[in-house]
This record gives structure tokens, sequence and C-alpha cells, in this order.
């Protein structure tokens, strides 16, 4: 476990560390409070029995301030894995599409609480799981979700949208990072692209504002077996339904589902969507509970069998393969939730350097085989500001 690990654990538990550790700042004020107090006496003093007894005291001081600096130490040498932080999961099942048996979701769910816990410092455990049909869960928040956010303000049409509103909204997104630090990761996600020159980011988010309308339009154009197509009139395939239904619910702090999530918007885009096609594997959004967040798994794109996925993956996967897989996927969403960890698009064998295109089997091997990380990670500013303002306090 390298220091970099340490670090992420002081600085995530921040507060909620000192303040279930109440020794620390008392002894950090008693230290110094007894220190001032008898140096002072002792300046005023000549006599040397109250002397001694002064500087006594005063080594007391000493003594409990390095016991402070001692317990800080401690904290940023070794791992510290807090409180559990307890997860209620919910499993939605769109019944038009494939899906897996529960057993399978379970073994999920256990492989990423052991990841967590043994190679993440990451303490969770499972309180609650029930399973539930999209119907019979979410059909109810439909019309809150759809008055009240109005989700089409962000959500464009697949067939209508603008390749130059997607390139604006993702290089707002991207104003902070370089062409060079996005130009791997892209080049790695979209094979397509070959050796082609790109010396902006405008051309960079313009190819890739172009990619994923082209890609969107290709899972329009797919039918299921029912004859009705992926993408259908119900919107369940559209991110920002999902965003606000999240927000919404207050049963679960993650939710795993079979529903695939391939649409544009202009909030949030993220590089690796887009080169997806507005594919999301899993996000991490805001909801009412007591991380402000909750985290969302899309199993679809791990476990569907059309063309359009299978290529992309490199075949089918075992069920090992989407165990490992899925567990990986929903471990990227606990550091994003939990430790409001953002992508971090250099780092190598990284499990916050998102996957590459459809490569998960692929991806959640390299950062088993040669990870974890040890690079430092810095903290999404604009996670740490949504959670925070959906935090509810239990
Ligand atoms: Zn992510
Ligand atoms: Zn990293």
């Amino acid at each position: 476990m390298g220091s970099d690990r340490v670090r992420h654990d002081c600085s995530v538990l921040g507060s909620g560390w000192t303040g279930t550790n109440p020794l620390v700042f008392p002894l950090l004020k008693t230290g110094g409070r007894t220190f001032g107090f008898w140096k002072s006496r002792i300046d005023l003093s000549l006599a040397s029995d109250l002397n001694s007894y002064a500087l006594g005291i005063q080594m007391f001081g000493h003594f409990l301030f390095m016991l402070n600096i001692l317990v800080w130490v401690t904290c940023l040498s070794l791992p510290l894995q807090g409180a559990p932080n307890p997860l209620r999961v919910g499993i939605i099942i769109n019944e038009r599409l494939p899906s897996i048996d529960e057993e399978q979701i379970k073994d999920i769910l256990r492989h990423a609480r052991k990841e967590a816990n043994q190679v993440y410092s990451l303490n969770i455990e499972y309180t609650a799981l029930t399973t539930h049909t999209m119907a019979g869960y979410f059909e109810p928040y439909r019309e809150i979700v759809l008055n009240k956010h109005k989700i089409f303000q962000y959500a464009l049409n697949i067939d209508g949208a603008s390749i130059m509103d997607l390139q604006r909204a993702l290089l707002i997104e991207y104003g902070q990072d370089s062409l060079e630090s996005l130009l791997p990761f892209v080049r790695s996600a979209l094979p397509e692209l070959g050796d082609r020159n790109f010396t902006n980011k405008i051309d960079l988010m313009g190819a890739l504002a172009e990619l994923q309308v082209q890609k969107l339009s290709q899972l329009k154009a797919i039918l299921l077996e029912d004859g009705q197509p992926l993408l259908g009139g119900d919107n369940l395939h559209q991110f920002m339904l999902w965003w606000f239904y999240l927000r919404e619910q207050e049963d679960f702090d993650v939710i795993i589902t079979n529903q695939l999530l391939a649409s544009a918007e202009t909030f949030h885009p993220e590089i690796h969507g887009a080169a997806r096609g507005g594919v999301a594997t899993g996000f991490a959004g805001p909801s009412y509970n007591r991380y402000g967040g909750a985290a969302l798994v899309s199993l679809f794109p791990i476990i569907s069998s059309l063309d359009f996925f299978e290529s992309g993956r490199g075949g089918n996967y075992s069920s090992e393969e989407v165990v490992e897989s899925a567990s990986a996927i929903l471990l990227h969403e606990l550091l994003h939730l939990l430790r409001h960890e953002k992508h971090q698009w250099s780092h190598p064998h990284c499990i916050m350097n998102p996957t590459p295109g459809f490569r998960y089997r692929e991806w959640a091997a390299d950062i088993r085989k040669n990870g974890p990380c040890l690079e430092w990670h810095d903290p999404s500013p604009f996670l740490q500001r949504t959670f925070a303002q959906f935090r509810v306090f239990p």
C-alpha cells in the first residue's frame, strides 16, 4: 500500500476522522495551554522548587504536544479504513432487455466490496438489497422527472443532435484539461481516429461529437427481438432521465441495472462516453442521502450480445469476466461517490482512468495485474460541491 493511498484516507476522512477521535484536539489545546501558562510562571518566579514543579508541568505539556504529533504521524503513515460506509443497493431490471441472475449481481457486489476493502482501503458494507422491475420502481417518478427537471433542455434528440452543441459542451467540460493530457486516452478509446493529427481541442471535441452522433444513429437503428427499437420512445436510454431518477429516489445508494444508457446531452458530457457513442456504463450523481449522491452501474454494454457491443468488447464475456468487469466499474463509481475522485486520463493501470471504448475486460484485468495506481488523485471540485449540497445527515 503506497503513500498515495494513505493520503487519500486522511484527506477523505478529514473532518470525520478528527471528529471520531476526540483525543486529538483536546490534547493539542491542553498541551499548548499548560505550556504557555507555566512558562509565564517560570519567568516570574525565582523559587527553585516552584521552578522545578513548573518545569515538570512544562515537560508534561511537551509530552502531550509530542503525543498529538505522534497521532497525526500515525494517520499519515498507516492506511485507515474508517467506519464502514453502509450502502443500500437496488437492482432495477428492465424486462425487455437481457439480464443476468441475482446471484451473479450479488457476486459483482461481493467482488467490489472485497477489493474496496483490501486494495483501496475503502470500507463498505451492503445493508439492504432489493430487486425491482423498471415499471414497478421508476414509473411513478417519470412524470416528476420529466416535468420538474425538464430533461430535454439538456438531452439532444438523436436524429437532430447538433454536433456543434455537443462539441461546445465537451469543450466547456474539458476547459481545464490540455490537449496533450486527453489525446492518449481518446486515441486508445477510438482506434478509428487512426493517426489523424489534432493541434487543438476544438478539432478533437468536434471529431468526438461527430463520432458520438454517428454511433448513436447505429444504435437507434437496432430493433430488439420484440420488434421494438433498442432506444425506444420511453426515453429510458436517456442519461438525463437517470441522472434525475437517482436524484429523486431516496431508497438506494447504489443501483445496478440492465438498462442501456445511450444518449447525447449538453450537460456534463464525458469523452469516454462520447467515444462509445454516448453509452455510459455507470455514473455517480447527486441524491438526497448520507453521501449526497448515489452510484449507478449499467450492465447492458457488458452483457449485450448485440454486434455493436460484442465487436466493441472483442467477443462475449464469460460469467467470471462479467463479474470482474462490472465489479471494477462499480468500484470506480464508488470512488467517485465516497472519495469524490475525479478521472485521471493519463494514469496507467488506474481505476480512475475510465475504460477506453468497450474493452472492460482488458481494462479491469490490467488494473488488477499492474495496479493499483499510486499517483496522487485530486478530488473533483464538481463532485465535492454537488454532493455537499445534497447530503442528508442520518
Ligand atoms: Zn467515472
Ligand atoms: Zn491514478
